[in-house]
């Protein structure tokens, strides 16, 4: 079995929690995409951790964990990350950790471009998380990126990364005017970080195959949602990678391979971090309840996060570019102080209702429409079954379902692990 567990909106939709509810049911958990820009918090017996980089099953002992080709890895944050864990006593070998040779390695440089391009942009920039992502995706497809397994062959990885660092100058002194870059420092970095996990790396497409050949379950993890997809995302808001689930078996090593399952994870209103469009954002007072109740403020920065109500136009869009067969509705217990309960079900532009999310200008001109339903008013943080749900919770759901055309399979009332409805 082959399941991707996807997000269905802007991020923030509360993957780690599910991720971590269903990892029991599975052998393997991968991730396939993306880098240090986004992280999932993990809970157990052995402390609170925060995972950028390492797949969610690291902290059970039974799941091998796979760090596929579509990711873009920070061998320092790599090393700091497996260095917290293993000091709490999480035992991390090549056994139950495999990394693949061709994931791209995201340099100090990339880190600095970053910021420096962030910075040029002043107020017209793309928030982003200045962790090197965009650049070193775009030194990927430049081929100019040094991947994982270019660290067992050093002589030719001196090399090559003589070269990049040349050309990375032109842009860092001649465009930025910021100080050189020095092939030196790159190498001491490279030879520092790398040592301990040079054991870690292989070709992760043999091992998945053998995997999936023996029957084993594989979960592929993504990070971020659909909205912050590099293709089908609110470009140039986006992410630099792809998010979507059609996208895990290649991004894993496995592009033979297909899914047999997709579960999307959306929340059961709308949160986005950063800058970009959010047609359904809600302003003043309404806001500042909902972002208090959601305690919607980023976990790094503790910065607010953007809110509004439950989104149908862009739902339903992130449902589709998924592909999910099933869906996860997270954070339902947030809206129980609601006396009615807001859903922005389309959108106007120029005077027309539209349905389909739109492109550019006109998704930047679409004004939220908004319809409301009878909130339960009454705390459904402790309703474990459907029967135990209101009445007007479980209509909530229904109208959800049918709007974005999927079925709804769990319902997350609370943030811990059995905090949760099976709705069929
Ligand atoms: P991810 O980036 O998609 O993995 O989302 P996060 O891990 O940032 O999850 C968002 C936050 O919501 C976390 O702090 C979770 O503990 C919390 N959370 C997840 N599900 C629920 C839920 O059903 N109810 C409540 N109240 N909090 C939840």
């Amino acid at each position: 079995m082959l399941t991707a567990i996807v997000g269905i909106n802007w991020g923030d939709e509360g993957k780690g929690r599910m991720v971590d509810l269903l990892a029991s049911e599975y052998d393997i958990v991968v991730r396939y995409q993306g880098g240090n820009n986004a992280g999932h918090t993990v809970v157990n017996h052995l402390g609170k951790f925060i995972l950028n980089l390492l797949p969610s099953g690291i902290l059970r002992p039974e799941v091998t964990n796979v760090m596929g080709n579509g990711m873009v890895i920070d061998i320092e944050h790599l090393y700091n990350e497996m260095g917290r864990l293993t000091s709490a006593g999480v035992k991390i070998t090549p056994e139950n950790l495999k990394i693949s040779d061709k994931a791209i390695i995201c340099m100090p440089y990339h880190v600095i471009l970053d910021g420096l391009e962030e910075d040029r942009l002043g107020d017209a920039k793309y928030g982003s998380t200045r962790r090197g992502i965009a650049p070193v995706y775009s030194d990927k497809y430049m081929k100019k990126g040094i991947r994982m397994g270019d660290l067992l062959y050093p002589e030719s990885l001196k090399k090559r990364l003589k070269g990049i660092v040349d050309w990375k100058n032109l842009t860092v002194e001649g465009v930025y005017n910021a100080p050189k870059i020095e092939y030196e420092d790159m190498l001491d970095w490279l030879d520092k970080y790398s040592k301990d996990i040079k054991d870690f790396i292989c070709d992760t497409g043999i091992y998945l195959n053998e995997a999936a050949k023996a029957n084993k379950k594989i979960m592929f993890e993504a990070q971020l949602g659909a909205l912050r997809d590099i293709d089908f995302g609110i470009y140039p808001f986006t992410s630099s990678s792809s998010t979507i689930a059609s996208y895990a078996p290649i991004g894993s090593g496995v592009p033979n391979l297909k899914l047999s399952n997709t579960i999307g994870i959306m929340k059961a209103y709308s949160t986005c971090v950063g800058e970009g469009p959010f047609t359904a954002e809600m302003f003043g007072d309404e806001a500042e309840r909902l972002r208090k109740e959601g305690f919607e403020y980023g976990a790094a920065t503790g910065r607010p996060r953007r809110v509004g109500p439950f989104d149908v136009v862009a739902s339903r869009y992130g449902v589709r570019v998924q592909g999910a067969n099933e869906l996860a509705l997270t954070k339902l217990d947030v809206l129980s102080y609601m006396d009615k309960v807001p859903v922005c079900t389309g959108y106007e532009i120029n005077g027309q209702v539209v349905n389909e999310f739109p492109f550019g200008e006109l998704l930047d001109n679409a004004k939220p429409v908004v319809e409301y339903l009878d909130g339960w008013k009454c705390d459904v943080s402790k309703c474990r079954k459907v029967s135990e749900l209101p009445k007007e919770a479980i209509d909530y759901i229904k109208y959800i379902e049918k709007a974005v055309d999927c079925r709804i399979k769990y319902v997350s009332v609370g943030p811990e692990r059995e905090d949760y409805v099976t709705m069929h």
